[in-house]
């Protein structure tokens, strides 16, 4: 059986060949790009007001004159004025293109004007004060945004001012979500004694959301020729299935099987770790496939242990970054297995993340989840774990941004 880092580094050489697509720049929010976005022009494109002020020639300041006579106004978004005369200043307002014969701008806040005279009243104005210098930010044709990156309130902004109206990303992956089980009823039903609400498909595709993938949602009973005929047509729809149940080891887990039977290369069957152990993760030349254990407790954790940094390698993004927690109290765990320890997490004002772990009655107790903000890793190698030590943390997503 192969361990969790194991397991991680089979999927991820196993990444989707995710084609690119073009979109507008309005529905590229949180998309993934696959070109580079390089600068149409210098950031800024020229020497910019950076303050409301007045404009004056430093050789004047410095030749100690300090009134001014108002000459005029140099607003944002109009050509630039020409200041002519010694001693005398125009008013100059932030993201104007600064006047020619101006290399200086006093903030208001540093001048007093009464009769068209404007006086300085500071003693420390240098040349190019308040002047945010053409392309001191970035040159022309410079990279701005490397392929690869999320689409982020930044990112936007960036794209939008070089005047990218359409944007090359990754294609988002057709998902579909299947839960099996001949136990679970729709939402919209009254189960019988013997059944319950599915509800581990409204759970992934809540984890896929945070990557602005929208998966569909199935359902197939544990009939071994409904399951084939089902997995078949879904297959052929989507690149990835997701399916929920019916791989571990009883009577009815019939999928591990089917899946083969459709040529789908089972690449791993179950992981030493706990909850989870059931995992299963098979290819096909260009589609993929997750078998989730069915408890919804394991099926939240390979999701967002598994499946999620499968899909941000397969959309073109590097790995999230790696969070770490300090265990809040000592956990005993024997077996020789990584334990994912579902886990509060509190700031501390030092900076600390701390982990509180929650107590709870093991892989189906989901009610227990919403207390949770994610799980810590706790590695095999391990059986005591003390308070104050640090793991990574895996946090179910909502909680944090993508990127
Ligand atoms: P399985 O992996 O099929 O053996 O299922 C393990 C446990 O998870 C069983 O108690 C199932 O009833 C439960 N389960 C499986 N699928 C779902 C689902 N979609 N929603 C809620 N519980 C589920
Ligand atoms: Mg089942």
């Amino acid at each position: 059986m192969l361990s969790v880092s194991d397991a991680f580094t089979l999927m991820q050489q196993h990444v989707l060949p995710l084609p690119t697509e073009i979109v507008p720049i309005h529905n590229a929010t949180g998309r993934v790009l696959r070109e580079a976005i390089n600068a149409d022009r210098d950031f800024p494109p020229f020497d910019r007001v950076a303050m409301d002020g007045i404009g004056i020639q430093f050789a004047d300041y410095s030749a100690g004159q300090r009134t001014f006579m108002v000459v005029g106004t140099q607003r944002a978004g109009e050509p630039p004025q020409t200041l002519r005369e010694p001693t005398t200043c125009l008013e100059v307002m932030t993201g104007a293109m600064l006047p020619i014969g101006v290399d200086t701008v006093v903030r208001y806040e540093d001048v007093t004007i009464t009769d068209g005279q404007a006086t300085i009243t500071i003693d420390d104005v240098e040349k190019g004060l308040n002047i945010h210098a053409q392309a001191t930010d970035r040159h022309a044709g410079e990279e701005l945004l490397p392929t690869g990156t999320w689409m982020g309130p930044s990112e936007m902004a960036v794209a939008a001012s070089v005047g990218q109206t359409e944007l090359v990303v990754t294609a988002l992956p057709r998902v579909a979500l299947i839960s099996t089980g001949d136990e679970l009823v729709a939402v919209n039903e009254i189960p019988l004694p013997y059944q319950i609400r599915r509800s581990n498909t409204y759970m992934v595709q809540t984890v896929l959301l945070s990557l602005g993938i929208n998966a569909t949602m199935h359902h197939i009973t544990d009939d071994e020729a409904v399951l084939q005929t089902e997995i078949q047509r879904l297959l052929a729809d989507n690149d990835v299935l997701i399916l929920s149940g019916g791989v571990s080891a009883g009577k009815a887990d019939f999928v591990p099987a089917v899946l083969t039977r459709l040529g789908v290369q089972q690449r791993f069957h179950k992981i030493q770790q706990k909850p989870g152990k059931p995992l299963w993760f098979g290819t096909t030349e260009n589609k993929t496939v997750f078998g989730l254990p069915g408890n919804p407790v394991s099926t939240v954790l390979c999701a967002c242990r598994y499946v999620l940094p499968y899909l941000r390698a397969s959309l073109g993004l590097s790995p999230a970054p790696v969070q770490y927690a300090q265990l809040a109290t000592s956990i005993t765990f024997k077996p020789n297995v990584t334990y994912f320890l579902p886990v509060k997490l509190t700031s501390e004002t030092d900076g600390r993340t701390i982990a509180n772990p929650l107590p709870g009655s093991g892989s189906a107790d989901f009610a227990n989840l919403t207390a949770a903000d994610g799980f810590m890793e706790l590695p095999a190698s391990q059986s005591e774990f003390g308070a104050g030590e640090v793991f990574r943390v895996w946090v179910i997503p909502g909680i944090e941004s993508v990127r």
